[in-house]
């Protein structure tokens, strides 16, 4: 297949890298090694010059100099702060987004909240596409409210399938939404496939029969803009370490509707999400707005360095992140195509770019042994899912055009020069 488009050489990426408006976002990673290519932006991404400047600012300044007067100086909001700055990733205003815990956290939180404003409906839906900690998240939600109401069929969760392992078919996701579902609940990009969910439609389809709507945007802020106050979405969750590049174990963040925040509680009543925690109260009252949904004292090292990776992104057009994301992912879908398809892969991600989030998967029946050569001996990092893709991430920010097609020429020596073959298949922990 060929797309006129795009031409096989490595001229042609070098021109496109010269066209690139965001090429100069690059110097503003730490790249130690430029022959490295790093395609797993998408699971942690790469560390910010400036990260480095502010942690140690935390470090010897703000805890080591000025102690716990900090907390009143920089550290006691910051949570809300940062995720009013991330919030402008989101499409959404001021008082929406706070920064806590992990996502799997702010997951749980968010369901029983959801769950007690629909208190007489009988179905959580979601998808197979969708990350597993999240679905655990949700059989552990449904377990409990069921034990909790003695009846062992009151909730179920509904995981409708997808029939290619790539792309959800949206009529059959559309139809399952009924005046019985509590809360559709997806991930706005497929950690798998990247594909990226039509988020209008399915929000309106929740709200027309009376359902919330939670979207997980871990694999998608930071690279797809998203209008989350217009199109009406009522809860979100995501992470930090991927496209937003707060570095490993940054605090995650949630956002619920402004509308919804009187009448949502968060299950874990923590004295950060009190109405006045320094008053040690004995009893518990919700605090007003999104802070209800603290619940103990925030990693301040990793939040302050984290808030400012996100004012990084902020000074790029996230409509430009967009644009060159989708061309790039078009890119390396067309080498895929001309250069690797031939080497027996297939395109494990959607076609068609609108439907694509950054990442790109390949799918080959020798994928996890040739993704330990291309990390052991062919200076590319991408990541490896079972049971066999290869995820390519692309980060507009800090990938060049040259490194895919590089990535790509790698991939093919691999297979060529049947590397792969003396790696055994057992699996190590991570990618
Ligand atoms: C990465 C990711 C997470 C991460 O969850 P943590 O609890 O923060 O580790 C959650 N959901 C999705 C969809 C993800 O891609």
């Amino acid at each position: 297949m060929t797309n006129s488009k795009f031409e096989p050489g490595l001229d042609f990426a070098h021109q496109l890298d010269t066209n690139d408006d965001l090429a100069s976002f690059r110097k503003a990673f730490v790249i130690q090694d430029p022959n490295l290519i790093y395609l797993d932006g998408n699971s942690l991404g790469r560390l910010p010059c400036r990260s480095i400047d502010r942690i140690n600012q935390v470090v010897e300044r703000e805890w080591g100099e000025q102690l716990i007067r900090s907390w009143n100086a920089n550290w006691y909001q910051s949570p809300q702060r940062t995720g009013d700055k991330i919030a402008q990733l989101l499409g959404a205003g001021p008082g929406q987004v706070v920064v806590s815990d992990s996502t799997s956290v702010n997951l749980y939180k968010l369901v029983l909240a959801a769950l007690e404003m629909r208190p007489n409906r009988k179905r959580i839906i979601s998808d197979s596409l969708n990350f597993p900690s999240d679905l655990y998240i949700l059989e552990g939600c449904v377990h409990l409210m069921n034990e909790r109401s003695g009846n062992k069929s009151h909730l179920s969760l509904e995981i409708i399938p997808s029939e290619d392992g790539i792309s959800m078919d949206s009529p059959t996701l559309l139809k399952a939404i009924d005046d019985q579902t509590a809360l559709v609940t997806l991930s706005h990009v497929a950690y798998k496939s990247g594909y990226l969910y039509d988020m209008v439609a399915i929000t309106d389809k929740a709200h027309q029969v009376g359902a919330l709507i939670l979207w997980d945007l871990s694999h998608s802020a930071g690279v797809v803009p998203m209008e989350l106050d217009r199109w009406g979405v009522d809860l979100a969750v995501g992470c930090t370490y991927k496209y937003l590049n707060g570095g490993p174990g940054a605090p995650a963040y949630l956002y619920v509707r402004q509308g919804l925040q009187e009448l949502a509680h968060s299950p874990i009543w923590g004295w950060f999400g009190q109405h006045l925690p320094f008053a040690f109260e004995m009893e518990y009252q919700p605090a007003k707005g999104i802070t209800r949904f603290l619940a103990g004292s925030p990693p301040i090292l990793s939040l302050l360095s984290m808030e400012a990776a996100i004012e990084l992104i902020l000074e790029a057009d996230i409509w430009k992140i967009r644009d060159k994301s989708k061309l790039m992912t078009s890119y390396l879908v067309y080498l895929v195509d001309n250069l690797l398809v031939p080497l027996g892969f297939t395109l494990a991600s959607p076609r068609i770019a609108d439907r694509r989030g950054s990442h790109v998967s390949i799918r080959h029946s020798h994928a996890y042994q040739i993704n330990r050569v291309l990390i052991e001996e062919m200076k590319v990092i991408p990541d490896f899912r079972e049971p066999e893709d290869i995820r390519l991430g692309l980060a507009p920010l800090y990938t060049s055009y040259r490194e895919v097609w590089q990535a790509v020429d790698r991939i093919r020596r691999v297979v060529v020069e049947e590397r792969y073959t003396r790696y055994p298949f057992k699996r190590l922990t991570v990618t």
